[in-house]
């Protein structure tokens, strides 16, 4: 089985612990760099991205997320995990850092402020089948979309919310919350294939 990650400083943890475990995936908490460097994959959960940041930097584990981006490690950011992957942030909360890695550019809180948090159908067509349920929660927006960088999803108005680079997967939303598995089946299909 592939042993994973979920960066577990600040937000929905407990949401991807358990959906992994129930895909069958050995889940370690990583809050500190011993416990990132034993595992072979990492998930960045939705939360607040500026403290997300804040608090990788003051634990020691940001550049070792960084390296391990540079070094193909399969990681999945949901929504402030999305905005932890983009190379560029247009909105950055003062002096807030990313770990890059997706050549993307993303605005925090981007939904109006109605549909600032909503739910429905997301079509993945990488996936085939049924849409996605995705739900949205102040999620972020892919504005623009670099050539290293590919789109997986987006909504009917054109609106970027799934994006992949290699074996970086970043999407807008929370599927973790839905029930939805196949884009943690996607990243622990990535995990198992490198090891
Ligand atoms: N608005 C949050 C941020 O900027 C993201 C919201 C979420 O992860 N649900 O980090």
């Amino acid at each position: 089985t592939a042993r994973v990650g979920v960066l577990a400083l600040q937000g929905d943890v407990r949401e991807h612990v358990t959906l992994l475990e129930r895909l069958g995936a050995e889940v370690v908490r990583v809050r500190r760099p011993e416990e990132f460097a034993s595992v072979g994959g990492l998930v960045i959960p939705g939360g607040e991205s500026s403290v997300i940041d804040k608090l990788t930097r003051m634990f020691g584990l940001a550049e070792p997320i960084r390296a391990a981006i540079r070094e193909g490690m399969p990681m999945f950011g949901t929504c402030a995990g999305l905005i932890m992957l983009a190379d560029r942030l247009v909105d950055a909360i003062d002096g807030q850092q990313t770990f890059g890695g997706l050549d993307v550019t993303v605005r925090r809180n981007a939904f109006g402020r109605q549909v600032d948090s909503f739910e429905g159908p997301v079509v993945v067509p990488a996936f085939g089948g049924e849409p996605v349920h995705a739900a949205f929660i102040r999620g972020p927006v892919v504005e623009t979309v670099g050539p290293d960088a590919t789109v997986l999803a987006s909504l009917d108005d054109g609106t970027v919310v799934a994006v992949e680079q290699g074996n970086l997967l970043g999407i807008s939303f929370h599927p973790e919350i839905s029930g939805e598995t196949r884009f943690h089946r996607r990243f622990l299909a990535r995990v198992a294939a490198r090891t």
